[in-house]
């Protein structure tokens, strides 16, 4: 029974956890804080805030030693939730610089981990991950774009759609379709150079919220790669696509703890000031009730997402680690909604009003319920465990 886990978790950070976010508070205070709604409404990437976050070694957090990094997924679920609790674009740069990384850490060559894991860990280095396609996201296996053995290496042929931070990556891992079987041995992934003859970056999305890092249609015309560019082993693309997203999940679910969180905030702020009826807005008890309550649901939150960070951080993978790191996601980043959604509503009409922070939360939140595998997916590996079915 998965709930029945031998993990013991301790929810007391230790030093280096605290120093952690003692460090990224402050820099998120003094230095992010103030650039947050610009970036939303211009929508555009900001190079020296990726500057920032490298200049002060964020990236490295939760690499492996060997590749220079710190080996904590904790302490990177830390330093997200900071940055995001002021500003999700800027947190989102660190989610952005780590979703190759899993794909690689899981599957890739020994090879492939000393090219590609240090620059990523020390920034020099930028990467992008395309999976979704117009006719399937949720669906894995129903990608169309193919890869064909040829000439030494691969031909890719197909289009994507949604694939974040293209225009700055120096490389895209590429999901696409080969020979095999079953539909999920067909499915493989592939370095390619943002700069290779056939591929073409399209317009940017023009996104409701995490606006501040763009994302792009892709369109692949005989797109030819060495054969070293498959990651890891032939077929195992379904497998490594999996465990990193599985490991992964805490640092989408800790921006959700980081948006609920700076809701809060920001509503704190606005009902002890605003006054109705002769009193202050926050003597209200259905006020006080409110906040009481967003408060507790977003520590609910930051629980399981720790805990199941935690779970990382003790090597625990693959069906011990699926259900906790979908449950993680799915309920931290609907308590971010909740919370983003009901601080809307303390706000009054200013919530509605693009003068005040606020929507913007609510506007990120809506985001996250959808990416890095959509909240009712997450559900289904959760029932999938309970009921003791094999993931589908
Ligand atoms: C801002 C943003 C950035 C993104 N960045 C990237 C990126 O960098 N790379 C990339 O590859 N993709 C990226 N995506 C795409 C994202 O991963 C997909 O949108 C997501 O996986 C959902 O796929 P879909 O949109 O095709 O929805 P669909 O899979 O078509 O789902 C539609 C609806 O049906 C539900 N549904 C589907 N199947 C089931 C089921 N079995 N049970 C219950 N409900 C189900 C879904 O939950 C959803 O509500 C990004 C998306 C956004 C919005």
């Amino acid at each position: 029974m998965f709930f029945l886990t031998g993990v013991v978790v301790s929810f007391i950070l230790n030093e280096d956890q605290l120093a952690v976010q003692d460090l990224v508070r402050c820099v998120a205070r003094e230095k992010v804080a103030s650039r947050a709604s610009d970036i939303d409404k211009t929508a555009q990437y900001r190079q020296d805030m990726f500057d920032l976050l490298r200049e002060i070694g964020l990236f490295t957090l939760p690499f492996p030693f060997e590749y220079g990094g710190m080996g904590r997924s904790l302490a990177a679920c830390i330093a997200i939730e900071e940055l995001v609790r002021v500003c999700y674009n800027t947190g989102y740069l660190l989610a952005v610089q780590w979703t190759p990384f899993g794909a690689i850490l899981s599957g890739g060559t020994p090879e492939q981990k000393d090219m590609y894991l240090p620059g990523l860990a020390n920034g020099t280095l930028r990467g992008a991950l395309s999976l979704t396609e117009s006719q399937s996201g949720s669906d894995v296996a129903g990608i169309l774009t193919t890869a064909e053995q040829k000439n030494g290496g691969f031909v890719l042929n197909g289009s994507k759609i949604w694939c974040t931070g293209a225009s700055i990556a120096d490389f895209i891992l590429i999901v696409a379709k080969t020979h095999g079987t079953q539909e999920r041995e067909k499915v493989n992934l592939y370095f390619v150079d943002r700069n290779t003859k056939g591929l073409q970056i399209g317009p940017k999305e023009d996104k409701m919220g995490a606006r501040g890092i763009p994302s792009y249609p892709l369109f692949l015309d005989e797109v030819f790669v060495p054969s070293n560019a498959r990651l890891g082993e032939e077929g195992k693309g379904f497998k490594i696509v999996m465990e990193a997203m599985n490991t992964a999940r805490p640092l989408h679910a800790a921006r959700g703890v980081g948006l609920a969180q700076g809701a809060i905030d920001h509503a704190t702020e606005f009902v002890q000031q605003r006054h109705a009826f002769g009193q202050k807005v926050s003597d209200f008890q259905g006020i006080r009730w409110m906040l009481a309550d967003m408060q507790t649901q977003t520590e609910a939150a930051r629980s399981l997402v720790y805990r199941t960070a935690s779970m990382v951080d003790q090597g625990i993978r693959g069906q011990e680690l699926a259900p906790f790191a979908a449950m993680s996601k799915s309920f931290g980043t609907d308590t971010a909604m909740k919370v983003a959604t009901d601080a809307v509503q303390l706000f009054g009409a200013a919530g509605i009003s693009s003068d005040y922070p606020i929507n913007r939360y609510m506007r990120d939140a809506k985001v996250l319920q959808i990416i890095e595998g959509t909240n009712q997916i997450q559900r289904n590996t959760v029932a999938n465990a309970i009921l003791g079915r094999p993931p589908r």
